[in-house]
């Protein structure tokens, strides 16, 4: 009699019952460690995404592509490294990019008509001002002449304010939060209804990632630098997005068995075994976590790659947006 050999029924179940451990952390053993979630792949994937989108807006509109204007002061080598990633990273998926790099002496208001430039420019649709600035200059006053619809950093306090208010959708999301939330959804974790816990409050990453959980419909705690009790609130945490800057501060035993643990921290640290003399390691202890939780990021190569796809796709909903308004 024919029928499927059990050899081959056995290897499909056991194929089943994995994908369901991916989903599903209480059918993980005792002893299995978390699935890492791959940020590179999770990002070069979204990266194809954005070209094939903006391919086909070019298609569509007579040759029009979303423009990202980078605009950069002074001569710091962190910052020209980061300016060169993302203008490569533009032109990799066909977003245009405009580059203006300004001498550190360039006064407040110079430089605040270089963005009402780039703001009044049509086929610019996204402004990045590249921080920190120089002393002399007030950083949140330039950033807050960058106009609503072409915050792709997604810092305006508008953008902010919406993000936070129910019933408002922001135009842009700050990237780095953003891609730790598309991290979690494309590994499949459910966050309606979850505790999450994020360790940190600052303007660009704790208090946006706060705020999108929220409207995920997590119940969020913040931890802060003065929390009185920071290992039992984490261990509360079925997500816990960890970004205090602080190396390897969360052990094993902070994480809640089965939590998904999302690493923004970046900390370099000594470490002789290296060429360079140093290893970049994150917030979270991870080899002590991996054994707790069902999904983990490493650094590098978890957060840190999403940052730049979600500008990337910031620049092309702003494109999009303006190019769609004005056939
Ligand atoms: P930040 O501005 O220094 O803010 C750190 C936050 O963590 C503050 O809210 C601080 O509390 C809190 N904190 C510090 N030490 C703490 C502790 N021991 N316990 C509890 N809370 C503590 O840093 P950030 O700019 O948000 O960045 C956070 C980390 O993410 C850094 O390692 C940074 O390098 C990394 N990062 C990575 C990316 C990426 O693309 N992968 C992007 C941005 C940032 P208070 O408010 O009370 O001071």
């Amino acid at each position: 009699m024919g029928g499927i050999p059990i050899e081959k029924a056995l290897s499909a179940l056991g194929n089943v019952l994995n994908g369901l451990k991916n989903k599903i952390p209480f059918l993980k053993n005792g002893n299995e460690e978390a699935t890492i979630i791959d940020g590179k792949k999770i990002a070069a994937d979204i990266r194809l995404e954005i070209k094939a989108e903006v391919d086909a807006l070019k298609t569509k509109y007579g040759g029009r592509v979303p423009g990202l204007a980078v605009v950069i002061v002074g001569e710091r080598k962190d910052s020209q490294t980061y300016v060169r990633m993302k203008r490569k990273a533009c032109d990799e998926v066909g977003i245009h990019s405009f580059h203006s790099e300004l001498p550190e002496t360039i006064s407040e208001e110079e430089l605040i008509d270089v963005v009402k430039k780039y703001n009044e420019n049509p086929d610019c649709h996204g402004i990045l001002v590249q921080l920190p600035l120089p002393k002399h200059i007030d950083e949140e006053k330039v950033l807050g002449v960058i106009s609503l619809e072409k915050d792709v950093d997604g810092f305006h306090p508008l953008n902010i304010g919406m993000l936070a208010m129910k019933g408002h959708e922001p135009l842009f999301m700050p990237c780095t939060p953003k891609g730790s939330i598309v991290l979690l959804e494309r590994s499949g974790v459910e966050l309606k209804g979850k505790n999450a816990v994020v360790v940190g409050r600052s303007n660009i990453v704790g208090m946006p990632a706060s705020m999108m959980l929220n409207k995920k419909d997590c119940t969020v705690t913040v931890v802060h630098s003065r929390t009185k009790n920071p290992k039992e609130i984490c261990r509360q945490a079925d997500i816990l997005i960890a970004a205090a800057g602080s190396a390897k501060m969360i052990k094993g035993d902070w994480i809640k068995k089965g939590a998904a643990v999302i690493d923004v921290g970046t900390n370099s640290v000594e470490d002789k075994s290296k060429k360079s003399g140093y290893a970049l390691v994150g917030d979270v202890d991870f080899d002590e976590a991996k054994k707790r939780a069902s999904f983990i990021t490493p650094v590098p190569g978890g957060v840190g790659p999403m940052t730049i796809a979600m500008l990337l796709q910031n620049c092309l909903d702003g494109g999009k947006r303006a190019i769609e308004s004005t056939k």
